[in-house]
């Protein structure tokens, strides 16, 4: 069962209610939802689920269901189980999901600040990686800090846009990430525009404003293989 996803629309939404449509070995699913699920190099959100009578079903991770906009809220070990129908309160672990917020997005920055096809990505809370396909000597840490930092200042407005699966496949500009294509079946197909700075698919869940994001540090560079030079990045503060 489709689950609504509030964080499309509010990625600063903290707190929610929502009734609990599935229960099954793998999770526990809301007929919506303030929990990003793992994907696009994003982990999935952990929290809590709040029964009336202030019970907490400690939400250890969060994934995708089997079906398309569905999602699978992972109980720590352990958990109460709520019944179908049951109206619980959503608590998403905000701090750490805010620290993603910021990693993403700037994520989105640097990859306009290296020019290269990017092979991959990941966050955690406390950093965040890009791989490309790059000449290592073309990689300075310095540069690379300087240029994201001073894109950062500039202080831009995100925006979501949306397109058709038609018009992406129009633009193949658009899609950098050769390892991580965009989903295809919706006949939408979702966009994060940093005005002036950078457009590209992204299902995950940005700052409002990049000043948001503060600064960067390069943590280090490093060859992964052929095509994957690795620059690893945390938040300046
Ligand atoms: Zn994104």
């Amino acid at each position: 069962m489709p689950t609504e996803l509030l964080f499309r629309e509010d990625a600063y939404l903290r707190f929610a209610r929502a009734c609990v449509t599935a229960v099954g070995e793998r999770g526990i699913e809301l007929d919506a939802t303030i929990f990003y699920p793992l994907g696009g190099g994003q982990p999935g959100d952990s929290g809590a689920l709040i029964r009336a009578n202030g019970e907490r079903i400690v939400i250890a991770d969060t994934r995708k269901g089997a079906t398309m906009d569905s999602v699978l809220h992972v109980p720590a070990a352990s958990m109460p189980v709520p019944e179908i129908g049951e109206t619980l309160d959503l608590e998403v672990d905000w701090s750490r999901r805010y620290a993603l917020m910021r990693l993403h997005t700037a994520l989105h920055v640097m990859s306009c600040v290296v020019v290269a096809p990017v092979t991959g990505g990941n966050i955690v809370p406390d950093k965040a990686r890009l791989d490309f396909d790059i000449d290592m000597s073309l990689l300075d840490a310095a540069k690379i800090e300087s240029g994201t930092n001073e894109l950062i200042s500039r202080g831009v407005e995100t925006e979501t846009v949306w397109i058709t699966d038609a018009e992406l496949d129009a633009r193949p500009e658009l899609v950098k990430t050769m390892s991580v294509q965009p989903p295809r079946g919706a006949g939408r197909v979702r966009l994060l525009r940093i005005p002036g700075i950078d457009l590209q698919p992204c299902g995950g869940t940005h700052v409002r404003n990049i000043a948001e994001i503060g600064g960067v540090r390069v943590l280090r560079i490093r060859n992964e293989g052929r095509r994957n030079r690795r620059v690893e990045i945390a938040l300046a503060s």
